[in-house]
């Protein structure tokens, strides 16, 4: 039995890897600080005896003995990670160097989630991992951005100054249930503006794109490039080609809860990515991976997740 050790395991990423790793057998450690994460992700977990959770802060050191790390700890969205931009730093940098030198000392496998916004605002269309990105170093996302970046680094600098077997996987915008509802991500903001018949909020003329990948597709590429050789380190783009100006969602979103919700439209937040769609020939090469779930069938169980949520909330939806 492996014994895996999830940072951000309370998350929304991370309690779906939690749910695949206790279903084929592994011994798993659930590590987070309840930023963003929530015991309720887990809850149905606690009582599984192959399943530990752990309140604890990565940016403090941790001893624990595993023999991989998944490395997710790291709030995601723009509202949370702008709340406190010094601790999202903190969290991605000191989180890592704590991470990685855990790794060293147990000599366990790490894999970091690092993120496609490690491109930026990016000139080249799809990204291939290949291209170093443009990132604004003093923006409001560069805490995120260049907090990730700086991860990256320490990672390869682990592996070639201490032969650490290293795995990063870049993910590429991802949706599905156990989304925080208040994380002000497109997706969540759309579904629960449309289900509770408010204005739908298009940032800008609604004509950026992003590509979306449904969360079972994102969790299947993470375990299989953790499963790859050794001397494969990524970095991996996971995501979803398909790709979609966020009117295109909006008008999606609307048909599939048949919401009479409005579309209004409000000034674009500050270096907002125009477009950003992934090139992923090279996980299809490595992990024999691509997406198999359709945006809409998707976006159809986030509503149906959304709808159980709010209702929780003691909110109506009108649709
Ligand atoms: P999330 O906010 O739901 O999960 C992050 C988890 O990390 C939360 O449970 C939070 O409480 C925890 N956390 C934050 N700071 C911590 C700290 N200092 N110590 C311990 N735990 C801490 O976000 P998510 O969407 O599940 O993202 C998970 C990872 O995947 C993140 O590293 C994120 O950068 C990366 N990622 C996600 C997406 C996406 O579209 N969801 C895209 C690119 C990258
Ligand atoms: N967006 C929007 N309305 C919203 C929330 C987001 O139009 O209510 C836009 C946002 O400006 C961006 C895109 O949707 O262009 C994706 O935003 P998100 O925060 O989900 O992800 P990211 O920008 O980090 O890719």
């Amino acid at each position: 039995m492996n014994r895996i050790l999830v940072t951000g395991g309370a998350g929304f990423l991370g309690s779906h890897l939690c749910d695949r790793l206790i279903a084929r057998g592994d011994d798993v450690l659930c590590v987070d600080n309840f930023f963003t994460g929530s015991k309720r992700n887990v809850a149905h977990l606690l009582s599984h005896p192959h399943f530990e959770l752990m309140r604890h802060d990565v940016t403090f050191p941790l001893y624990v003995e595993l023999d991989r790390i998944f490395n997710l700890a790291c709030p995601a969205s723009p509202v949370h990670y702008q709340f406190d931009p010094v601790q999202t730093t903190k969290t991605s940098v000191h989180g890592a160097i704590n991470m990685l030198g855990l790794a060293k000392r147990v000599r366990a496998r790490i894999l970091q989630a690092s993120t496609s916004e490690v491109y930026g605002d990016p000139e080249v269309h799809p990204q291939p991992e290949e291209y170093w990105g443009k990132v604004n170093p003093i923006g409001i996302r560069s805490c995120y951005d260049e907090g990730k970046r700086c991860a990256e680094t320490l990672f390869f600098d682990y592996h070639r100054q201490h032969r650490l077997e290293i795995k990063v996987v870049r993910i590429f915008n991802t949706y599905g249930p156990r989304m925080h509802p208040n994380d002000g991500r497109v997706v969540s903001n759309f579904i629960v503006q449309a289900l509770k018949g408010e204005d739908i909020t298009i940032y800008g003329d609604g004509q950026q794109s992003r590509s979306f990948c449904y969360v079972d597709d994102l969790i299947e590429a993470m375990l299989r490039m953790m499963d790859t050789p050794a001397e494969f380190t990524g970095p991996v783009n996971i995501g979803n080609p398909g790709e979609f100006t966020m009117l295109e969602l909006a008008e999606t979103v609307l048909r599939l809860t048949q919401s009479r919700s409005k579309l209004v439209y409000q000034p674009l937040p500050q270096d907002d990515p125009r477009q950003r769609k992934p090139d992923i020939a090279l996980a299809k090469e490595k992990l024999g991976w691509e997406p198999r779930v359709a945006l809409e069938d998707g976006l159809k169980e986030t509503i149906a997740y959304f709808k159980k949520t709010i209702g929780d909330a003691g909110f109506t939806a009108r649709s």
